[in-house]
């Protein structure tokens, strides 16, 4: 017999774990009023960890040359219609001098895996950023590297690395790449991240093609076991040049039922309302904080090349989701009770909110 939902609701909030069919079933079972009440307990959870603080960070999208070939990313090798670009090591110094006095502390350089980003580079660009502002924390969300080169970034001052597991279930991953890219490789990846001291985040689409609610499963079950100090999820949206342009975007109100069900999972966890949700709906990002997220990442890539990092179709990187427009962004986040904060914004360890 199937265990009614407020037994596994009430699980969820004291122990902070499932099992996967207990997962699949609380996604099976989704109703609004049961994602409502899951919500109202999400964001007191955080509220005891975070106040109702919102933390930002500036993402400078460095590159959108990428060797890769993921079957659902409008930058992937094979598009012959993406206008490449990269950043010189100047342009990201200043995208960070243009974003320090708006607020941000926190920089995120992301991009495709760009083989002129050697680690020499790299390094020196992450201790320049550091000795300039040594009370910002740096992020780097470039891929899969090995572990030698995560940790000399590591070494050179960087504090995180983003790197979307995007799906816990191997069979479900080989569908979404090619075969050149491997399940093992980039789950390896993260847990060396993690040996070496980053936080380290993961996460994934949701809604990309062939995801069900047992690999959802999976993908709870894992950041229930990884714990990682951040988790960027958001709705898959098509790109027109991709083998994936005819599948339909994913739900904003199932994005926002999982970003509760993480919040619940791991009370302390930094988990972004970001830029797809905010694309689908035009307030994806309030409604992800009211679901339990607590930061935000606006654009300080320099205006010609932000349409270029095309992801997904009508990517949004102007009004609220530009840095210049922080402001605009603090109202918005003003206007649902919270306030966007001007520090690193590190995970809270220790924090017991149960
Ligand atoms: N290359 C780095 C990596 O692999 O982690 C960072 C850049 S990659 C483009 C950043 C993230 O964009 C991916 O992890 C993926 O989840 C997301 N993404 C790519 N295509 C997308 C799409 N069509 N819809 C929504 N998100 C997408």
């Amino acid at each position: 017999m199937k265990p009614s939902i407020s037994s596994l609701i009430e699980k969820l909030t004291k122990t902070h774990s499932l099992s996967e069919d207990e997962y699949s079933t609380l996604l099976d079972e989704y109703t609004p009023e049961i994602a409502e009440e899951l919500a109202a307990q999400a964001v007191d959870v955080r509220r005891r960890i975070y106040g109702n603080e919102v933390y930002l960070r500036g993402l400078i999208e460095i590159s959108n040359i990428c060797r890769n070939d993921c079957l659902y990313c409008g930058i992937r090798r094979s598009n012959m219609n993406c206008a490449r670009y990269r950043l010189s090591s100047e342009e990201i110094l200043a995208c960070v001098e243009a974003g320090y006095p708006l607020g941000f502390r926190t920089f995120v350089l992301q991009g495709g895996e760009d083989s002129y980003y050697t680690d020499d580079l790299l390094a020196a660009l992450i201790a320049e950023i550091k000795s300039a502002h040594p009370d910002c924390a740096v992020t780097l969300s470039l891929g899969e590297r090995g572990s030698e080169s995560f940790r000399r970034l590591h070494d050179a001052g960087a504090d995180r690395y983003l790197l979307r597991h995007e799906t816990a279930d191997e069979a479900h991953y080989r569908m979404l790449h090619p075969s050149s890219m491997s399940f093992r490789h980039r789950m390896d990846c993260l847990r060396s991240l993690r040996e070496i001291g980053y936080q380290v985040g993961c996460g994934f689409m949701v809604g990309s093609p062939h995801q069900s609610n047992v690999t959802l499963a999976k993908d709870l079950k894992f950041i229930e076991q990884f714990k990682p100090d951040m988790c960027g999820i958001g709705p898959f949206i098509p790109h027109h040049d991709t083998p994936f342009r005819d599948d339909p975007a994913g739900s904003v109100s199932l994005t926002c039922y999982l970003l509760t069900i993480i919040r619940l999972i791991q009370p302390n966890v930094l988990l972004p309302a970001t830029t797809a949700l905010g694309t689908l709906h035009p307030e994806g990002r309030e409604l992800g904080i009211l679901a339990g997220a607590n930061v935000v990442m606006p654009n300080l890539s320099p205006a010609d090349v932000r349409k270029k990092y095309e992801l997904y179709d009508n990517k949004l990187s102007t009004g609220a989701e530009s840095a210049q427009q922080v402001d605009e962004l603090r109202q918005r986040i003003k206007a649902i009770g919270y306030t966007v904060v001007s520090c690193r914004g590190d995970v809270r360890r220790n924090a017991d909110a149960s």
